[in-house]
């Protein structure tokens, strides 16, 4: 058994990097980026109108108020694409939409609402005075060119989406999604939907895993239930092997009698790097890589399963796909922890503000076997070993679930 520090240094020595490939924007959503993203012109890239109304020169609406309005010619309209080429001498104006670019001689947008309106006659009446770049969105006010606008790295969602479109970026270039191979061991296991018999349970951690793997920004190209026979373990890997850069088991490798997991891995020539590691739940975890795979082989145990995924599989696919580093909170426990003297402790626990403060609690379900301990969940609480019990008030890493809240 080996130190959950050792055990991640050893993984991070193997962690092969994925790749990059171009993707239309459409398809970027949940991908990482791979390259840096630059301005390629300035935010506005011209000067344009922030408001439908009329474009004056200021000075030319001096003291123009309700009672005593400034009557200026109308000479053209800008819309927005549609700029017209108009330059405004004294006394004129153009009726000016929003985001259409700003007449030239023209220093203010006079909102339509503070004017008798837009028409087709060649006057109009003004009735505020104007200050000078009211209105007007001025080119670069937002963004200069060649600024950074998003690193590599960095995880596309909607908030980056809109700033690639902006910046006309069609096609950019993406880490590659980690090809993953998913399987589950058991002679117990039955897929949800067909009738239990006597000692049977549902398969559920298959179920976990592909819908962890989508959500890290992997892809599950391989996946299947196999009996407890090392044949059938044997087909499957040798496919696995061969085609993903991930296998990722559940069950199969402790010291049951039916466990061949382990087995069938070191036949097919797979290096194994450690088997067990310092932590509850999942001691029995094994790691090993075959020729340009990395195999990890967690417990069966849903519990372990789910959070050995989350504790060690999903950082290593952020960083195969060159993911900036996640990063963990600390927040303060409201009820004790189960510390353990030479084991790291991780249970599904609730984290919370209050009075400005980030605390948390773990779940009150702690059995390995306790799924339901994950309904309750926005994170996995983390303590490392210690003498006794962590009390409330006293402070615990927590790693939240990345598609959950904390209120
Ligand atoms: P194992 O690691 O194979 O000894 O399995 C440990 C426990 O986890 C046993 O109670 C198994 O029945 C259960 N288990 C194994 N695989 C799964 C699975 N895919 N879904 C739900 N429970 C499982
Ligand atoms: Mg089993």
């Amino acid at each position: 058994m080996i130190p959950v520090k050792e055990a991640k240094s050893i993984i991070h020595k193997h962690i092969p990097l994925s790749g990059t490939e171009t993707v239309f924007l459409k398809d970027a959503g949940n991908r990482i980026l791979a390259q840096d993203i630059i301005a390629t012109f300035p935010m506005p890239s011209f000067d344009n109108s922030a408001m439908d109304g009329f474009a004056v020169r200021a000075v030319d609406t001096k003291g123009a108020d309700q009672p005593l309005p400034v009557t200026l010619k109308m000479v053209g309209v800008s819309s927005a694409g549609s700029p017209g080429d108009i330059t405004l001498g004294p006394g004129e104006c153009a009726q000016c939409m929003t985001g259409a670019i700003i007449p030239n001689g023209a220093d203010a947008i006079v909102m339509v609402e503070d004017t008798s309106g837009f028409s087709d006659t060649d006057s109009v009446q003004i009735f505020q005075e104007a200050k000078t770049g009211k209105h007007i969105r001025e080119k670069g006010e937002e963004i200069q060119d060649k600024d950074m606008l998003i690193p590599k790295g960095t995880h596309i969602t909607p908030n980056e989406i809109g700033t690639l479109a902006t910046f006309g970026y069609g096609e950019i270039s993406v880490a590659k999604k980690p090809r993953i191979a998913i399987f589950g061991t058991g002679d117990e296991l039955v897929e949800p939907g067909i009738e239990l018999k006597l000692g049977q349970i549902y398969n559920s951690n298959l179920y976990i895993f592909a819908e962890l793997a989508e959500k890290s920004g992997a892809e599950v190209v391989m996946r299947d239930v196999i009996k407890d026979d090392q044949e059938s373990l044997r087909a499957f890997l040798l496919e696995a092997l061969k085609t993903c850069d991930m296998v990722i088991s559940s069950g199969g490798v402790s010291m049951g009698r039916f466990d061949y997991v382990r087995d069938v891995f070191m036949e097919l020539g797979v290096q194994e790097h450690f088997w067990k590691v310092a932590q509850k739940p999942g001691k029995p975890f094994f790691f090993g890589t075959g020729e340009s795979t990395l195999i990890f082989g967690l417990p069966g145990n849903p519990v372990s399963s789910y959070i050995g995924f989350m504790e060690w599989v999903w950082p290593v696919l952020d960083v195969m796909m060159g993911k900036s580093e996640q990063n963990f909170l600390t927040g303060i426990l409201k009820a004790s922890f189960p510390r353990e003297k030479v084991k790291c402790r991780f249970l599904f626990g609730k984290a919370w503000m209050e009075d400005g403060k980030l605390v948390c609690k773990p779940s009150p379900k702690m059995g390995s076997h306790m799924l339901s301990s994950s309904l309750e969940a926005n994170c996995i609480l983390g303590s490392k070993t210690g003498e006794s019990s962590l009390q409330p008030g006293e402070e615990i890493r927590i790693n939240v679930l990345p598609w959950k809240n904390i209120k």
